[in-house]
């Protein structure tokens, strides 16, 4: 067999592979750089979550990098494309449990549950912070990025809590927002007028602190933001600043600008701030992910035209 895949190993359970050793010979390799460095020499499709400029270089014989995940903001996809190198991802096979994730920070955070399990684990039997307990319930919702994951939040606000839906999607028509029966706003009017702000944008340079000061301070004093997305899609300075000063009501995040967050990070300490480790996909999720990558790579070495293509330009060269 003359072609090789190169496999990032991860310890998620599902991650099953074998099916692609009719076509080529699997190799593995851990997360580590120099590993993948020296194995991705003679390999012609990547399958992984990073691939730096440095990485595409050594990798000669590459044709194509595929990612068993959504983002793909470490992939240099510039670098691959100049390289007639082939990038995709698994687009929504994962959009139903990251807006579970949401839903889940968002009521989190709305009737402050992980405040209260703490002070229950402290065998008190309280309301945590009870002032600042909100419902959902009729309030606006701003969907910032109405793809995938962002129209499932939407429309589930829309549908189960009656809200009234205003989105920020410059990039898709207006209509596919009009349908979900939302409204098309700018960036402003959404962070003027929503009471829960979520962010659901793919990071890249263009993205890169999308929400920074000055929009966290067009926010009402009520309003939160919830960030399911990437960690540098805000500037988080400028946000721990705004919930030091109370700008906002708090802030529910997932991802962070440095991962994993840093021990010492002020947003640990925080009472308007709740957090989880980047772990918007579930099991279901990861089979339908890796299922999504073993289909598109055997599409690859069979000779089809791959689902998912990042930058289909390398196609029609
Ligand atoms: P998607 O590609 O389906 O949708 C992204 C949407 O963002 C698109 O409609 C696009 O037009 C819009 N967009 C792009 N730039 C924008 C901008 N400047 N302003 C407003 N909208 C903009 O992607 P998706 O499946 O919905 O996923 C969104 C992001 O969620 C991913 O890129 C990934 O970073 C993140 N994600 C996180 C997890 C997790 O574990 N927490 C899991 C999956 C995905």
């Amino acid at each position: 067999m003359s072609m090789k895949i190169l496999v990032l190993r991860t310890p998620i359970r599902g991650a099953d592979y074998s099916s692609l050793e009719k076509y080529a010979r699997v190799e593995y390799s851990s997360f580590d750089e120099a590993e993948v460095m020296k194995k991705i020499r003679d390999a012609d499709v990547f399958i992984g979550y990073f691939a730096s400029k440095k990485v595409i270089d050594v990798a000669e014989k590459l044709k194509m990098i595929q990612t068993p995940a959504v983002g793909m903001d470490r992939i240099d996809i510039d670098a691959a494309t100049e390289r007639g190198i082939i990038v995709c991802n698994t687009t929504g096979s994962n959009a139903e449990s990251v807006a579970e994730l949401t839903w889940g920070l968002i009521f989190g955070i709305a009737r402050q549950i992980p405040g209260a399990d703490r002070l229950m684990r402290e065998g008190k039997y309280e309301r945590f912070a009870p002032e600042k307990h909100t419902m959902v319930w009729g309030k606006t919702l701003g969907i910032i990025g109405f793809g995938n994951i962002g129209r499932q939040v939407g429309i589930q606000g829309r549908i189960a809590f009656n809200m009234n839906l205003i989105a920020y999607d410059p990039y898709i028509t207006p209509d596919i927002i009009m349908n979900a029966r939302g409204r098309p706003v700018s960036l402003e009017t959404l962070m003027t007028e929503s009471d829960v702000v979520s962010i659901h944008v793919p990071l890249s340079p263009a993205t890169r602190h999308l929400i920074g000061e000055r929009e966290i301070r067009m926010m009402k004093p009520t309003a939160f933001l919830i960030n399911t997305s990437r960690g540098s899609l805000i500037d988080e300075a400028a946000l721990i600043k705004c919930l030091n000063e109370n700008v906002i009501y708090g802030a529910a995040l997932e991802v962070f600008e440095v991962e994993p967050l840093p021990v010492d990070s002020p947003l640990r300490k925080m009472d308007n701030v709740i957090m989880t480790p980047h772990q918007g996909g579930a099991p279901e999720s990861f089979i339908r992910m890796y299922e999504a990558t073993v289909e598109n790579v055997t599409r690859f070495i069979t000779g089809q035209r791959p689902m998912y293509i990042a930058n289909p330009k390398v196609l029609y060269r």
